[in-house]
């Protein structure tokens, strides 16, 4: 079986506990409006230009068997609904300014390329599985969790939660700790700001907690979106009432994955929203902590760190 991969990121100390590898798995299956990974929303690799390498020679525009590149007072721009993947624009670029990210593995190909980790992950660390949103690719993350399993290795799944709960279910026993998204308790500002209702997130919430399942709770800081204190309030609430995690992760904003947005011809909502201040994070900090004993703000929402 195999599996489409953006990127593997090694000695990770912000997606589990200890030093992980985290595996982002290509396709999402919600729009967030802030979304720190845009090269993982789709299923297979887009293009990604790099305008500073451009030396405007024209030969991916002329090569592309799609007519998919052209080239405008601005710069070029990459079709993506034209584009196949077919990569012959990365190969033929003579001064490597275009990238197409993203890599198939074969499962058990992945898996030993994940255990070349095992010497730093020690006591506590292991394997994350994320993305993009990792179940969109469900019996090739099962599998992946299966093998690393069978040679005793701490596995962590991050995910949105927004499917059926069966899904979710399957990997569980492969499975040491779930990462899991609550972005937004009013379900008219999730559908607004991810495109997708929540009911079922909340649902899948209460079904891992009945299991008695290891559970991360994770909330982007989101200027404007989630960082309300009624928001934070809210899902405080839920979680008191319904189960506490272990832990929860109230995730501060930084707006370096910008580049990507330009690498990728889309525009960013969030191209000039700062950091979110410390102040304001330790405010959010202390209304989530009227509820839930454990909750803390970190240093940034999760972004694979771009090697370019
Ligand atoms: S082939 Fe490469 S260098 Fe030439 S125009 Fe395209 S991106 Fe720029
Ligand atoms: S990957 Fe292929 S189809 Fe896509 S833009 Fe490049 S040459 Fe065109």
């Amino acid at each position: 079986m195999d599996v489409n991969v953006l990127d593997l990121q090694r000695m990770s100390t912000e997606d589990g506990p200890g030093l992980r590898t985290t595996v982002f798995f290509k396709g999402c299956n919600l729009k967030c409006a802030w979304c720190h990974n845009p090269e993982s929303i789709s299923y297979r690799p887009d293009p990604n230009w790099f305008k500073n390498k451009c030396i405007g020679c024209n030969i991916c525009v002329a090569v592309c068997p799609q007519k998919g590149i052209s080239k405008t007072s601005d710069g070029l721009h990459f079709s993506r609904e034209r584009c196949t993947a077919c990569r012959t624009c990365e190969k033929k670029c003579p001064n490597a300014a275009i990238e197409l990210k993203g890599k198939r593995y074969e499962t058990d190909a992945l898996a030993r390329e994940l255990l070349k980790d095992k010497a730093y992950w020690g006591a506590d660390g292991g394997v994350t599985l994320s993305g993009g949103e990792v179940m969109m690719q469900h019996k090739a993350a099962i599998e992946v969790a299966r093998l690393l399993k069978e040679e005793r290795v701490s596995v962590a799944v991050d995910t949105a939660g927004c499917y059926d709960f069966r899904i979710l279910e399957e990997i569980l026993p492969y499975t040491d700790l779930v990462l899991y998204d609550l972005k937004l308790f009013d379900p008219k500002d999730h559908k607004k700001y991810t495109g997708a209702d929540n009911a079922v997130i909340l649902e899948n919430y209460k079904k891992l907690t009945d299991k008695k399942i290891r559970v991360w709770v994770r909330t982007p800081i989101i200027e404007g979106a989630t960082d309300t204190p009624q928001n934070i309030e809210s899902i405080a609430r839920f979680l008191a009432e319904i189960g506490q995690p272990e832990r929860w992760e109230l995730c501060t904003f930084n707006n370096l994955c910008r580049d990507k947005y330009e690498r990728l011809d889309l525009t960013w909502a969030y191209q000039e929203t700062q950091k979110t201040s410390k102040q304001h994070a330790e405010n959010l900090q202390e209304i989530a902590r009227r509820y839930v004993a454990n909750a803390a703000y970190t240093g940034a929402v999760q972004e694979v760190i771009s090697n370019r």
